[in-house]
């Protein structure tokens, strides 16, 4: 396992190579998708199921509508306001995209990154690049170089972008017309809140915008994102001793390790998957506390991580 220069692993990547990059959500495991062999060596990696879709990652507007065979005339505003950014665009998709990506869905998820040395990457590589997160499947995402070393050892080469600057996976969302009304589906929260996607389209649109749930994203699991110790979600007062949470998890613990949440959803989430993982270190669990001042709209992509994160909640 080696720390690679952007030069290094621009030749890798065009080589068909995997090789983990920074991005502004997480870090992904990049590999180009106009190879077989490489979208089979990401599965591989990270363990992953092939009913999880990947999302790509491109540079630009024009290599994501090159990819696409109907683009709602909605998501040029949203890619204007959001793009480079943590907004993935789900669309019906050309023969260009292989349905390894896809899972088989006659759609693909698109997103451009922001991060500096991943746009640059893509554009190099001059192919559009597949990038799920650097991570086995179901663990917790990866936002250091560090982390994704921890994880892989030295099965990939990881370009390190420091630390990344939204810390949580973009926001995964669709678009309908019916009738004079768009409906946004939320495949997953993420990285743009409900709030800004209504600030971008309210002023010219008549919006809905709506959550939906597993079915139109098959890899959006109940159980995702778990670090090694298990997270116990605590809705009234952090209990003074750890019978409760060894009943809630009908095991005994070592000890009970408090995850305490920054005040603002932006700082939560850069540093929520760091703090699961630094409070695995030792043998333990993890409580979180749920109170009205870190829940609400703008924390809802922090709780569906927290809560697919757990395995009890008291
Ligand atoms: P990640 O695990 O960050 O790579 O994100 C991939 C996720 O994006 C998947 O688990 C799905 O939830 C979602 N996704 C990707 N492609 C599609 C698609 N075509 N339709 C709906 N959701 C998708
Ligand atoms: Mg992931």
């Amino acid at each position: 396992m080696s720390i690679v220069d952007l030069k290094e692993a621009v030749a890798a990547l065009r080589a068909g190579d995997v090789v983990a990059i920074p991005t502004e959500t997480v870090y992904g495991l990049a590999g180009r998708i106009d190879r077989e062999q490489t979208l089979r060596q990401i599965f591989a990696v990270k363990q992953r199921p092939f009913f999880d879709p990947l999302i790509v990652h491109v540079a630009e507007l024009a290599q994501a509508r090159a990819l696409t065979a109907e683009w709602p005339e909605i998501f040029d505003d949203l890619a204007r306001a959001f793009w480079p950014g943590p907004l993935t665009l789900v669309a019906p998709k050309t023969d260009a995209v292989s349905s390894l990506i896809t899972s088989g869905l006659d759609t693909v998820a698109l997103r451009c990154p922001r991060h500096q040395l991943a746009l640059e990457i893509i554009r190099q590589v001059g192919v559009p690049l597949a990038g799920p997160s650097a991570n086995r499947f179901g663990r917790t995402s990866p936002t250091r170089a560090q982390d994704v070393k921890d994880e892989f050892v030295d099965e990939v080469s990881v370009v390190d972008g420091g630390p990344c600057e939204i810390g949580l996976e973009s926001t995964v969302i669709q678009a309908q017309r019916q009738g004079d009304t768009w409906k946004i589906g939320i495949l997953r929260p993420g990285g743009v809140s409900r709030a800004q996607l209504q600030a971008v389209l309210e002023p010219k649109y008549k919006v809905e915008i709506e959550r939906l749930h597993s079915v139109a994203s098959p890899g959006h699991l109940k159980a995702h994102y778990q670090p090694t110790n298990p997270v116990v979600i605590v809705r009234g007062p952090i209990p003074e001793d750890k019978a409760p949470i060894e009943h809630a998890l009908s095991r005994p613990l070592e000890r009970v390790h408090t995850l305490i949440l920054p005040a603002t959803p932006e700082l939560a989430a850069r540093t929520l998957y760091a703090e699961f993982r630094r409070l695995s270190e030792q043998p333990g669990a993890i409580v979180v506390q749920q109170i009205a001042a870190n829940s609400g709209p703008d924390w809802e992509a922090i709780w569906d991580r927290i809560e697919r994160a757990s395995s009890a909640r008291i």
